[in-house]
């Protein structure tokens, strides 16, 4: 077994190191670094199960959802709208786990080559 990084949450991870690659799931404990951002286009389903059914409806007005709509602060341009952990619109985004590809014998390459 070798031990390698995941190049995105930084988390070690053993690996074969016969193997040509392996998939990560993200888990540092960090939202930002172990989650991802999708787009809302329409329905989904995600790796995890989970669901959700976005009609047309949402897919129009999204982004038109401000809980300051109407408000002095609306109307002064503080936009204070959720954002996701790495700062999207969450009424465009929404958030996922994130598995990171990573390439074994790539990673291994580059911790034990003696030139860098
Ligand atoms: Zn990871």
């Amino acid at each position: 077994m070798v031990m390698i990084n995941c190049p995105r949450c930084q988390v070690r991870i053993g690996v074969n190191p016969n193997d040509n690659d392996t998939v990560h799931k993200c888990n540092s404990g960090t939202p930002a670094l172990d989650n991802e951002d999708v787009q809302v286009t329409g329905n989904f389903e995600d790796s995890d199960g989970t669901t959700g059914n976005v009609g047309p409806y949402q897919v129009k007005y999204a982004g038109l959802a401000n809980s300051l709509w109407g408000t002095r602060a609306w109307v002064e341009d503080q936009d204070d709208e959720k954002r996701t952990s790495r700062g999207r619109k969450t009424s465009y985004w929404r958030e996922r786990q994130h598995f990171e590809h990573i390439k074994i014998k790539k990673r291994i390459a580059m911790q034990t080559d003696p030139t860098r």
